[in-house]
C-alpha cells in the first residue's frame, strides 16, 4: 500500500495532498484548492482559489468574509464522493458545529480521515459524529488531550444555569459563549429546556444565528443586546433575562450596562478552575465542543485504525496513550491551530 505521507504530509500551510493538489483547512496563506472541515477561523481562512466544503460551511464562510471569500466554491453533502485529481474525498459529520465534517481521502487504496475538530455527545445544532469504517490512519485533533480533561455531562452543566435563572430573578444572567458554535448550540439547549422567553444577542452574533436559522436549527426569539436608549427603564428592561455574547464582551464595561449582571461562561476550558477565577467568571459551565479525554481514546478504539496521527492540542499524551495501547502513533505538530472555540 501507498506509504501515508505520500498521500496526506503536515507543510506548514496545513496538511498537503500531493497526488491530489489541495490542502486541508489551509492556514497560512492562500492556497490553489483546499478542502476544509468547519467554519472556525482557524481553519477556514478566506481568500483560497477553490474551496470544496459542506454547504452549511461555505454559508458561515460567507456571512464571515463575504460571498467572494474564494474563487470558486463546491458544496459537498454529507457522504457525497468527489474525485480530486484520481484522489477520492468525501465527508463525514464531526459533531463539532454546524457543517462540521472530517474529510476522508482515498488513493489507491489508502484511506485516511482527517477529523478536523471533533466531539460525540449530543449537540442539537449539528449532525453526530460518525466514525469511519476501514480507515487506516487517523488523523485526530486533541484539544483537550489529557486524562484531567473530562467534561461533565451537558445536562448537568445546562440545570445549573437554569438554576441560576430561576434563583436570581433580579439579575442579568450574561453567558459567554463563542460567537460561532458554542452560542447556537447555548440558545438551542436553553430552548430544548423549555426557556421560551426572548434571549438577547450580541451584535457579532447575527448573522451566524441567522445561518443556523437558514440551516433548519431554530432559535426561538432573539432580540439585540444593545442600548441605544440608555434610560433606566430601558436597563432595566433586562432585569432576569437572558444574555448571550462572546467571553471577550465581558471583559470589559460592556456587561455593566445590564443591571446586576451574573457572567457566566460556557467553555471546555471552564473545567481549569484557575482559568475560570482569572476571568471572573461567577459561573463557569464545563460545556466543550471539543472531544475530552474519554471521548478521544474511545473514538480511537472505534474507528481502530493501522496509525495514529495527532494533529494539535496536547499531541504528545494522546500519542502516548496510542503507544501503550499498541498502537503506532505520531504527533505532527501542525501549527496555526489555536482553537477559535473550546
Ligand atoms: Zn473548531
Amino acid at each position: 500500500m501507498l506509504r501515508p505521507d505520500l498521500l496526506l504530509q503536515p507543510t506548514p500551510k496545513g496538511l498537503y495532498c500531493p497526488p491530489g493538489d489541495f490542502y486541508l483547512d489551509p492556514v497560512r496563506g492562500a492556497v490553489e484548492r483546499a478542502v476544509i472541515s468547519h467554519g472556525h477561523s482557524d481553519h477556514a481562512r478566506g481568500g483560497h482559489g477553490a474551496v470544496l466544503s459542506h454547504p452549511h460551511t461555505l454559508a458561515i464562510m460567507a456571512a464571515r468574509y463575504g460571498e467572494n471569500f474564494a474563487k470558486s466554491t463546491q458544496a459537498v453533502e454529507y457522504g457525497e464522493v468527489i474525485d480530486i485529481n484520481g484522489v477520492s474525498v468525501w465527508l463525514t459529520p464531526a459533531g463539532h458545529i454546524l457543517g462540521s465534517a472530517q474529510i476522508t481521502v482515498e488513493y489507491k487504496g489508502l484511506r485516511m480521515t482527517f477529523t478536523g475538530d471533533y466531539k460525540r455527545r449530543f449537540d442539537p445544532t449539528c449532525a453526530r459524529f460518525e466514525p469511519v469504517d476501514g480507515t487506516h490512519i487517523f488523523i485526530s485533533e486533541a484539544t483537550f488531550g489529557l486524562p484531567v480533561f473530562r467534561h461533565p455531562p451537558t445536562e448537568h452543566e445546562m440545570a445549573k444555569l437554569l438554576r441560576n435563572i430561576a434563583d436570581f430573578p433580579d439579575r442579568t444572567h450574561c453567558v459567554g459563549a463563542y460567537s460561532l458554535g458554542k452560542a447556537q448550540r447555548m440558545i438551542r439547549h436553553l430552548r430544548l429546556a423549555g426557556h421560551d422567553a426572548p434571549i438577547y444577542i450580541h451584535g457579532a452574533l447575527e448573522k451566524l444565528c441567522a445561518v443556523y436559522e437558514d440551516a433548519g436549527v431554530p432559535m426561538g426569539d432573539l432580540r439585540p443586546a444593545t442600548m441605544d436608549d440608555t434610560s433606566k427603564a430601558a436597563r432595566e428592561a433586562f432585569r432576569g433575562q437572558v444574555v448571550i455574547a462572546p467571553p471577550g464582551s465581558f471583559e470589559g464595561t460592556w456587561a455593566q450596562r445590564f443591571p446586576d449582571p451574573l457572567i457566566g461562561f460556557a467553555s471546555g476550558w471552564m473545567s481549569v478552575r484557575q482559568r475560570a477565577k482569572a476571568s471572573g467568571v461567577e459561573l463557569p459551565l464545563i460545556i466543550s465542543d471539543h472531544a475530552d479525554w474519554d471521548e478521544l481514546t474511545d473514538t480511537v478504539r472505534e474507528v481502530n485504525p493501522d496509525e495514529l496521527w495527532v494533529t494539535y492540542g496536547r499531541e504528545d499524551a494522546l500519542v502516548r496513550w496510542a503507544m501503550l495501547e499498541g498502537r503506532r502513533a505520531r504527533p505532527l505538530r501542525l501549527v496555526g491551530y489555536e482553537e477559535e472555540a473550546g
